[in-house]
């Protein structure tokens, strides 16, 4: 390992010989605090991502949008590189919110406030229009904002039922909007069908149709269901907006499999990567407005922006993905809930693999443990009736999985 790739809180060395910088843009980098000369040179040729319409919202978002957990040390570089959508921006306050957005003019950087159920999780919770309206209200004066650009409702509904048939988030929306507090309704949309709910792309083709929602946030990874592809074109034509999630599917613990990095180092994915190849595959569909990539470090920044720029795939890239693809089969949960309608004890088997994917992709150990003890029934719960077996589409033994994930996580 060069001392290049030596990581420390997720920051590489190259965060840590720092000089500072302003660019052509006027974004200064002085957050990064230094660069060596190699990476000064690559910050300030960065260039521009491309941005999309996001849908009905009318905004002109970057193809990767940037999140609030970032490092504050990588985001001057987010900013100088066109990222202007930022997820879960109510973690900011006054006093930490990123100088180098908030020194932007206000109408050229969009903030994205999630609002959760109440009085549980995503799954016990419930509506509540007065506490959303509250939580929002208090998240802007605390953030000095003025306002969030995007009110989105996190995890989404349980079912079309419910979409239906509860008005309570669209209720506290469309206050906060009267008072000019928020500007645009989104949500993020998860699976619900271990709860006898129905799967996100059944809700979203609902919401498209029926509602007020401008906009949508939703798993896709290389290699996922049709129906989700189906979904982002009709979205496309709906003008609904789509920014897709969990995109990287097996790309972190593929980075720390020595076999699997050995393979690669084959002649023919010379110049690409798992990762780079993703971003671009992303980037390379004209239907999708934006991707969240997960980003821990500077370097990894650096390559998905990179990517982000030059969204055609070519050959090497395209080895690169179907060796990742290969690498996934049997071993990377797709997160596509298709096993869990099967189940006869409703497991959330989507929601553990995801879990499992905190761990593994993210190397976010502690999040990925809290998350899994929050469940009503985890792993322990299979009966190893194999019932889910058939269902999935990336050969996963779900039974001995399900096990392994405990023996993580639990
Ligand atoms: S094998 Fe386990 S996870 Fe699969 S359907 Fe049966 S009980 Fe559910
Ligand atoms: S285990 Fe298989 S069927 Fe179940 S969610 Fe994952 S990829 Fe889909």
């Amino acid at each position: 390992m060069s001392n290049d790739k030596l990581n420390f809180n997720g920051l590489t060395r190259r965060d840590f010989l720092r000089v500072g910088t302003v660019g052509a843009t006027g974004v200064g980098l002085a957050g990064l605090g230094g660069l060596s000369t190699e990476a000064l040179a690559e910050a300030n040729d960065i260039g521009r991502l491309p941005s999309r319409r996001y849908g009905r919202t009318g905004l002109e978002i970057s193809a990767m949008v940037g999140a609030s957990d970032w490092s504050p040390d990588v985001i001057p570089m987010a900013v100088k590189a066109g990222v202007n959508y930022w997820h879960k921006a109510q973690k900011w306050t006054k006093e930490t919110f990123p100088a180098a957005i908030k020194s932007q003019p206000r109408e050229s950087y969009y903030l994205e406030i999630t609002v959760d159920r109440v009085g549980g999780d995503n799954r016990t919770g419930h509506i509540d229009e007065e506490q959303h309206y509250q939580f929002v209200k208090q998240a802007v004066a605390r953030s000095g904002a003025g306002y969030y650009d995007v009110f989105k409702f996190h995890y989404g509904y349980h079912s079309v039922q419910e979409a239906k048939t509860n008005p309570g988030m669209v209720r506290a929306y469309e206050r906060l909007k009267k008072e000019g507090l928020v500007k645009h309704l989104a949500i993020s949309q998860h699976h619900y069908n271990n709860m006898g709910g129905n799967l996100a792309f059944e809700i979203l083709n609902y919401l498209m149709e029926n509602s007020p929602y401008e906009a949508a946030q939703f798993f896709y990874t290389y290699g996922d269901r049709k129906e989700t592809q189906d979904l982002i074109a009709l979205a496309k034509q709906k003008d609904f907006g789509t920014i897709a999630m969990k995109t990287m599917g097996g790309v972190g613990r593929a980075a720390g499999d020595k076999k699997f990095q050995s393979l690669l180092a084959e002649p023919k994915f010379a110049g690409s990567t798992p990762a780079a190849a993703m971003v671009k595959w992303l980037m390379a569909n004209p239907n999708l407005t934006a991707a969240v990539v997960a980003t821990k470090s500077f370097d990894q920044l650096l390559e998905n922006i990179g990517a982000a720029k030059q969204p055609r795939l070519a050959a090497n890239d395209r080895h690169a993905l179907d060796l990742l693809a290969g690498y996934n089969k049997g071993l990377t949960c797709l997160l596509c809930a298709d096993c869990v309608t099967s189940c006869p004890e409703h497991i959330g088997i989507a929601d553990i693999f995801r879990y499992e994917r905190y761990a593994l992709d993210y190397h976010e150990l502690d999040r990925a443990r809290a998350e899994y003890k929050t469940l009503t029934k985890n792993g322990t719960a299979c009966i190893a009736c194999g019932d889910c077996l058939p269902d999935c589409k990336a050969d996963i033994n779900i039974l001995s999985k399900l096990k392994q994930v405990h023996d993580l996580l639990g």
